[in-house]
C-alpha cells in the first residue's frame, strides 16, 4: 500500500470516527480495481468543509467553495471533498454552484461515468449505485443517468470518454457514443487548455490508436485542430507528451508554429516540436545534426520516421551523440576573440560564420578540438578560401 493511500485512509478513519461518512472516490478506486497504479487519491465525506477542518492540525483550503479540503498527513496531501450536487450548467463545461449534501449516492450520481462512479470504505467494502463495477470488467463507458444531458451539461466529458479509450482499452456504450456524436459541436465552448490536457493524456496511453479512432468515430475530431486518423497511430507507444504533440503535428501536416497556435503549446514544446519535425524530413542525418538535436529530439524523430515507413534512421543515436569529440559549445577549445586574434577583420556577421564553420570542423573530426590546431585550420581553411574568392 502506498503513502497516499496509508495517508487516506488514516483521513477516513478520522472522520468516520467523528460520525462522519467518508469513502474514497474517482479515479483511485477505478484504478485499483482494474489493478492499474494510481496517482490522486480523493476522499468523499459526509462533513462540511467547516467540519473536516476541526479534525485535522494541517489543512490549507485548495477549493473550499467546492467544498475541497487538502488535509494533509505527515506531508502527504488527501483531497477531501463535502459530498455535494451540482446546481444547473448554463456554459457546457461548469455549474453555476455547488450544493452540500449529507448523502452519498446525490454525490456519485454527479459523475461521469459508472466506472468512476465507485466509491470505497476504509474497509475496503465497494459502494456501487450505478452498476459501475460490471461495466469495469465489460470494459463499458457508460454515462450516469441520461448521457445527452450528462454531455449537454458539461461537453468536457465527452472528451474524457474518449481519453479512457485511449488509457483503458474500452469501448464506449452505444448510448453513450450517441449521445456524445449529438453534441459534438458542444466541444467549442471547452477552453482550448482543457482540450490540450485531455489530448496530453490520450497521446501517451496505451491504447492511443482506439482513442484516436474514437475522436473520429464519435465526430469530436470535426471540432479540434487537426488530423485524428487511428491508422497513423498503430504500433505507436509514446511515454513523453511533447512526443505526442511532435507526432501529432507531423500526421496533421502542421508546422509547430501551427500545432502551438491551436492547443496553446508552451515555448518550450513548440521548439522541441520543430527541431523533431527538421529532423523527421532529413532523409539523412549529418553529423553536425546529431551535436545541435538533444537525445529526447533525436529519439523523438527516430521514432516518427519508424511510425511513418519512413526510411529507419538504424543508428543507435545516443551512442552517436556520445562519440562526438564534443558535447556542447562551451568545450570548443576556441571562442571569438581568438578568432578576432586571427584575424584582422572588424567584427561582424563573418565571425558568426567563421565560429560555425570551426564547430563543424571539431564536430566532425576534421580537426582536433585543440587552439593551435584549430588556428592552423583555420588560417589554411578559412583565410585562403577566403583570399581566393
Ligand atoms: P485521472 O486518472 O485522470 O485522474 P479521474 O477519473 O480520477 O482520472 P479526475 O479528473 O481526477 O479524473 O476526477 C476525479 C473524479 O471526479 C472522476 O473519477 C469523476 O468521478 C469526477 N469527475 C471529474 N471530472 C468530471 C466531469 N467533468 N464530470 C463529472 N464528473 C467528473
Ligand atoms: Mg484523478
Amino acid at each position: 500500500m502506498n503513502e497516499q493511500m496509508q495517508a487516506a485512509k488514516h483521513v477516513m478513519h478520522k472522520l468516520e470516527e467523528a460520525g462522519y461518512e467518508a469513502v474514497l472516490v474517482g479515479g483511485a478506486v477505478r484504478d485499483m480495481l482494474l489493478q492499474r497504479p494510481f496517482h490522486d487519491v480523493d476522499v468523499a465525506t459526509a462533513a462540511l468543509p467547516e467540519e473536516v477542518k476541526v479534525l485535522f492540525p494541517k489543512t490549507v483550503d485548495v477549493g473550499i467553495e467546492h467544498g475541497t479540503v487538502l488535509v494533509l498527513v505527515d506531508g502527504v496531501g488527501i483531497e477531501v471533498t463535502t459530498y455535494r450536487t451540482e446546481l444547473a450548467y448554463s456554459d457546457h463545461r461548469r455549474p453555476d454552484g455547488v450544493q452540500f449534501v449529507r448523502n452519498l449516492r446525490d454525490d456519485l450520481q454527479r459523475r461521469d461515468f459508472t466506472m468512476n462512479a465507485l466509491a470505497m470504505r476504509a474497509n475496503g467494502e465497494l459502494v456501487d449505485y450505478y452498476g459501475g463495477e460490471s461495466d469495469l470488467q465489460a470494459g463499458v463507458i457508460r454515462a450516469v443517468g441520461n448521457a445527452s444531458e450528462r454531455f449537454f451539461e458539461d461537453a468536457l466529458r465527452m472528451l474524457r470518454a474518449v481519453r479512457f479509450v485511449g488509457q483503458l482499452g474500452f469501448t464506449i456504450e452505444k448510448k453513450t457514443e450517441a449521445a456524445i456524436v449529438e453534441h459534438a459541436h458542444l466541444l467549442q465552448h471547452i477552453a482550448i487548455e482543457r482540450v490540450q490536457m485531455e489530448l496530453n493524456k490520450l497521446f501517451v496511453s496505451p491504447f492511443v490508436a482506439r482513442g484516436i479512432a474514437a475522436m473520429r468515430q464519435t465526430q469530436l475530431s470535426d471540432y479540434v485542430a487537426g488530423t485524428f486518423n487511428e491508422a497513423q497511430w498503430q504500433h505507436v507507444h509514446i511515454e513523453d507528451v511533447q512526443v505526442g504533440w511532435a507526432y501529432f503535428a507531423y500526421v496533421s501536416q502542421f508546422d509547430a508554429a501551427e500545432v502551438a497556435r491551436a492547443y496553446r503549446l508552451a515555448n518550450k514544446e513548440k521548439q522541441f516540436i520543430a527541431q523533431v519535425l527538421t529532423l523527421v524530413a532529413k532523409e539523412t542525418w549529418e553529423t553536425i545534426d546529431y551535436f545541435h538535436a538533444s537525445i529526447d529530439v533525436l529519439r523523438a524523430a527516430q521514432a516518427i520516421r519508424t511510425w511513418q515507413s519512413l526510411a529507419p534512421i538504424t543508428e543507435d543515436v545516443q551512442a552517436v551523440k556520445a562519440s562526438l569529440p564534443i558535447q556542447t559549445k562551451d568545450e570548443l577549445a576556441v571562442n571569438g576573440q581568438h578568432v578576432m586574434a586571427w584575424h584582422d577583420e572588424k567584427r561582424g556577421p563573418w565571425l558568426k560564420d567563421a565560429l560555425s564553420a570551426i564547430l563543424q570542423a571539431v564536430v566532425t573530426g576534421d580537426v582536433q578540438n585543440d587552439v593551435q590546431r584549430i588556428k592552423d585550420w583555420f588560417m589554411r581553411e578559412w583565410i585562403n578560401e577566403r583570399a581566393r574568392i
